[in-house]
């Protein structure tokens, strides 16, 4: 056995135990390990993980920890460390595509509300949703932390908040998507493209009052839905707003 040093740097610390937050610990290890493997065993999925310093080095995830090695941690962050590090977490491009766990129901909703490209079945498998955000490079977003262990696993998001609300702002905030809005362009039930529809054509679906008083509607080119601007939107509007802003609130 070998023994080296580790120090976890701001929301990494989410993932350990109150007694190693933001101090530096010593942990035992097997000679020949590699870091990923060892950050992941004391709990940190190594897609929260954007630079390792070993002994002030900038170092990939396949650097063999060497006996009596000082390890810090950084999480994805806008200001680097050291002088131009090695960075291991990709860049999300600017309007990235999610896919979400089956617990984000809610969380997909409001995510295409604003105009994301979001997959979510409450039924897929873990192995399901590794190999959707593999093949599609889609964001993974969710609350499993083994599910983030997975190699298959590079672009991911550890869901920190519980209202999905705040797990929306969150998502903003965290992947900076507040110039990338594109609300009532998809379909919050399916995630397929709304289209603008001629009132004729979707005349035998409305209520009578909507019937009256709406001239302006949107379908879903996928499962056919039909949106309008009626209050219900009125009301996501005005989160919609409040959440470019950055001062997002629960929905009442
Ligand atoms: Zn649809």
């Amino acid at each position: 056995m070998a023994d080296a040093t580790f120090r976890f740097h701001a929301e990494l610390n989410d993932f350990l135990p109150g007694n190693r937050r933001g101090v530096p610990f010593g942990h035992a290890f097997e000679r020949r390990a590699a870091i990923k493997d060892v950050i992941e065993s004391l709990g940190v999925p190594h897609t929260e993980v954007d630079v390792i310093l070993a002994e002030g080095h900038s170092v990939g995830f396949d650097y063999i920890l060497r006996d009596g090695d000082r390890i810090e941690v950084y999480p994805w962050s806008l200001a680097a460390p050291v002088p131009s590090p090695r960075h291991l977490r990709p860049r999300p491009p600017a309007v990235p595509r999610f896919v979400l766990d089956a617990h984000l129901g809610r969380l997909a909703r409001y995510l295409r509300l604003l105009g994301f490209d979001c997959r979510y079945r409450n039924d897929a498998t873990d192995g399901e949703l590794a190999a959707c955000a593999d093949e599609e490079d889609r964001v993974l977003l969710t609350r499993d932390r083994p599910l983030l262990k997975r190699k298959r696993i590079r672009m991911a998001h550890f869901v920190r908040a519980d209202d999905p609300w705040r797990q929306v702002e969150e998502v903003c905030d965290t992947l900076d998507l507040h110039g990338a809005f594109a609300p009532f362009t998809r379909c919050t039930r399916c995630n397929g493209r709304l289209v603008e529809v001629d009132k004729a054509a979707i005349i035998e679906q409305l209520e009578p009052l909507t019937k009256r008083y709406v001239d302006d509607f949107l379908q879903c080119e996928a499962c056919g839905q039909v949106y309008w601007h009626g209050s219900h939107v009125a009301h996501m509007q005005a989160l919609v707003a409040r959440l470019r802003q950055g001062r997002a609130s629960p929905a009442t």
